[in-house]
């Protein structure tokens, strides 16, 4: 009995350490931030710590108009690396940071501007259509890029003749090809390892045991693509899902009469919907979707990011140039408006 009080004390005595360590962190984060005249971005699927640290918390494509937007000389990116590149790609007069130079992306990794040209040579007058977990090298090699929210709008904007080279998100691509019912979209085949947890099998497990909840899809990055493909497939019931982007999905449990929401996505974004709706309960369609290189940055790097001013990401000229017009298109294809319903072709800022 004894025992077990001295290491309940203990756990205690531990967790309100930690609880310290962290706020003190956090303080002198800020502190320095404010120094810097940095702003500090975080996404989504970030250790709760440093996203409660950001001056701001979102998507990729949220964080990039953010990233443009600020006042900022400098911006800590706590993020992976395609994305502070787009950062700087879209900001090139400013200090972007990364706190984790190894804070990739397995799903940008599948593909090389080298791979890219080669298969463009392969297909001589195709469009090549690049989701925007990729390279800025790629993207330069680009002529569009899209989200999982505009990549239907994007398809249909291009001639019904021309061959088009969608990349590298094998689920994204069979999931546009379906629903535009093109047959002339060549798709690369590659993949995030995140989704290999988020199964039709492990999101019907849980919808058996949690029968009344609503499901919550976020088809950012290539973590929830699978869902997405398998909902057009008709592989997975569409009735009580939700296909949302970030800020939808953040005030969708408001507005629902359900009391409790599966989310399949990366579980990250389990703290911020559980912050902002406090009385609603959520469960992840699989514990197992967890990105290791967004939980890479971890507030002493982000700290010492700030510190040393590193690791800066910088985008050759040339290539930031024709990336940038590849991006573009993509802004301008579509709005920003939040898409619902089962397979949703609306413009969303989902990745
Ligand atoms: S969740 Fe997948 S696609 Fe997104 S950053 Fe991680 S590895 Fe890349």
């Amino acid at each position: 009995m004894t025992s077990l009080h001295t290491s309940e004390n203990g756990a205690r005595h531990d967790a309100r350490n930690d609880a310290e360590r962290v706020a003190a962190l956090q303080a002198e984060i800020r502190a320095l931030a404010a120094t810097r005249n940095a702003v500090v971005l975080a996404h989504n699927y970030e250790r709760p710590e440093v996203q409660d640290v950001a001056h701001y918390v979102g998507d990729s494509l949220g964080l990039s108009r953010e990233a443009a937007a600020t006042d900022a000389d400098v911006i800590v990116f706590c993020g992976v690396h395609f994305m502070a590149e787009t950062a700087a790609i879209l900001s090139p007069s400013k200090t972007v940071l990364l706190p984790d130079l190894n804070a990739g992306c397995s799903l940008a990794d599948t593909i090389t501007a080298e791979q890219l040209i080669a298969w463009k040579a392969e297909h001589p007058g195709a469009v090549v259509v690049s989701y925007v977990n990729t390279t800025a090298a790629v993207k330069a090699e680009s002529d569009y890029c899209c989200t999982s929210g505009n990549a239907v709008e994007v398809i249909n904007a291009i001639p019904a003749d021309r061959d088009i080279l969608f990349l590298p998100d094998f689920f994204l691509g069979a999931h546009v090809r379906r629903v535009s019912g093109r047959d002339n979209i060549h798709v690369w085949m590659g993949e995030c390892h995140v989704h290999a947890g988020i199964t039709p099998q492990a999101l019907s497990r849980q919808r058996g045991e949690h029968p009344d909840a609503e499901v919550l899809v976020h088809p950012e990055c290539g973590c929830s693509t699978n869902v997405l493909e398998a909902m057009s497939a008709g592989d997975i019931a569409s009735d009580g899902v939700q296909v949302l982007s970030t800020e939808g999905m953040i005030r969708r449990p408001e507005s629902s009469s359900a009391t409790d929401f599966i989310v399949a996505t990366e579980t990250g974004i389990l703290h911020r919907l559980r912050r902002a709706n406090p009385t609603k309960t959520f469960f992840a369609a699989s514990d197992r979707a967890e990105c290791q290189y967004m939980k890479m940055t971890t507030l002493p790097k982000v700290l010492r990011s700030l510190e040393r001013m590193e690791h800066r990401i910088t985008v050759s000229p040339d290539i930031a140039a024709r990336a940038r017009r590849a991006l573009e298109r993509m802004v301008a294809i579509g709005g920003a408006a939040p898409s619902s319903g089962p397979v949703s072709t609306a413009a969303d800022p989902g990745e």
